[in-house]
């Protein structure tokens, strides 16, 4: 297809070129140094204290949940969104326990809802995941009180998240706030190392077992070896290769260096969307998170429409050659979850019935945001006196 405006585009340069380059030129191609140095310099970011570096953000999920101990809990329940990707979701099924989702606050707050998860916990509830829509936070205060009133843990999903101050938190930033954050940087992420992930925790515990679950329950590396360190190793759990490589490390440490600047650069236009679609468009449009106080990641510009004209309204965005995609069909709806004891989702039911995303990168113009909206507006217009019929 070819796209005015896609979804979603990678911010790459020369410097991404010659990092990796570098890497390939030094022989050394898996974990070793320049995935050290990515995640000490994750971790000083973002202000936790151990940062672990994953193949993708499924298996920074899948390790949180090992790492906590939630498998030895076979059909026991995580409390979860709906509204997600179904990554957390599938790996509580992988782990032996239950999903059980919680509605979303809001249409414009699409995020775990923190009376719900309260009125969803039962015995059975080992944990909590927190899912940053968006790039927008979680209600963390009421989701850590509630988690800590009944000795769980909360683990951040907050792969559209990835060095996000929070106010609310005093500035801390999203991932830290619980027992464990989990990071994708897959490449319609904020950043990107092609796949790719990031695990983080303050708990030394915690961060060992993280360790050493990523790569097969060893205890030792082959860079530990290579570097003279023992050169033989004892098992000690039956762990996964969730290993970042060097290659990829490398273009993660590069990425990171502009990822604030990029994380600026989006919230940026999710303003500008947010205050041109007011104008633009009326009641009928709204941007998801326009209220919101805190920025955060912007890693989505969401908006919400009347049911009755969002697929028309797609269709029509698409014959103008801009892209656009929803997040998320409801995971509790989808053919793999049948038959999980579900009550139902009417808030995410009806958001994922109602919202579009946009595109949404930091290298998108102020002018193409214009446009876009304007686009929107007029196939507004014109779906609108095509059937006032159509929207209430
Ligand atoms: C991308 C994403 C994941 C999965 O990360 P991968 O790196 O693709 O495995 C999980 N949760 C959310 C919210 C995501 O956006």
């Amino acid at each position: 297809m070819d796209w005015r405006y896609t979804l979603s585009v990678p911010t790459l340069d020369e410097t991404d070129t010659a990092a990796v380059a570098e890497c390939l030129a030094s022989g050394w191609l898996s974990m070793g140094p320049r995935t050290q140095e990515f995640e000490t310099r994750f971790a000083a970011m973002s202000g936790a204290r151990h940062a672990l570096a994953v193949t993708n953000g499924t298996a920074a999920l899948h390790l949180a949940y090992l790492a906590l101990g939630l498998d030895a809990f076979k059909g026991d329940e995580i409390i979860q969104p709906a509204i997600n990707f179904v990554a957390a979701a599938n790996m509580t099924k992988a782990i032996g326990l239950v999903p059980v989702f919680a509605d979303i606050v809001s249409s414009t707050e699409p995020t775990i809802d923190p009376d719900d998860v309260a009125r969803r916990i039962t015995p059975r509830t080992r944990a909590v995941v927190a899912m940053h829509f968006g790039g927008y936070p979680a209600r963390m205060k009421a989701l850590l009180d509630i988690c800590e009133r009944h000795g769980i843990p909360l683990i951040e999903d907050a792969c559209h998240a990835p060095l996000t101050r929070n106010h609310a938190a005093g500035g801390r930033s999203l991932g830290t706030l619980g027992a464990v954050g989990c990071f994708s940087f897959f490449s319609n992420k904020n950043m990107t190392t092609g796949e790719g992930g990031m695990v983080v925790t303050d708990d030394d515990g915690v961060a060992a077992r993280l360790r050493n679950l990523r790569s097969h329950g060893m205890t030792t590396l082959s860079w530990d070896r290579h570097q003279g360190r023992p050169s033989t190793y004892d098992v000690v759990a039956h762990g996964m290769n969730y290993r970042m490589d060097d290659l990829r490390s490398a273009l993660g440490i590069t990425q990171l260096a502009r990822l604030e600047d990029n994380n600026r650069a989006r919230q940026h236009l999710a303003l500008r969307y947010r205050d041109r679609i007011a104008a633009r468009c009326g009641r009928r449009v709204r941007f998801v998170f326009a209220k919101s106080a805190d920025l955060g990641a912007a890693h989505l510009a969401a908006i919400v429409v009347p049911e009755a004209v969002r697929d028309a309204l797609r269709l029509a965005l698409s014959e103008r050659r801009i892209q656009t995609s929803l997040h998320y069909p409801p995971v509790h709806l989808f053919s793999a979850f049948a038959g999980e004891a579900t009550e139902p989702l009417p808030i995410s039911e009806a958001f994922a019935r109602s919202m579009i995303t946009l595109p949404m990168y930091a290298s998108l113009t102020d002018a193409a945001v214009d446009e876009i909206v304007d686009e929107i507006a007029q196939a507004m217009e014109h779906l609108c006196d095509q059937g006032a019929r159509v929207v209430a």
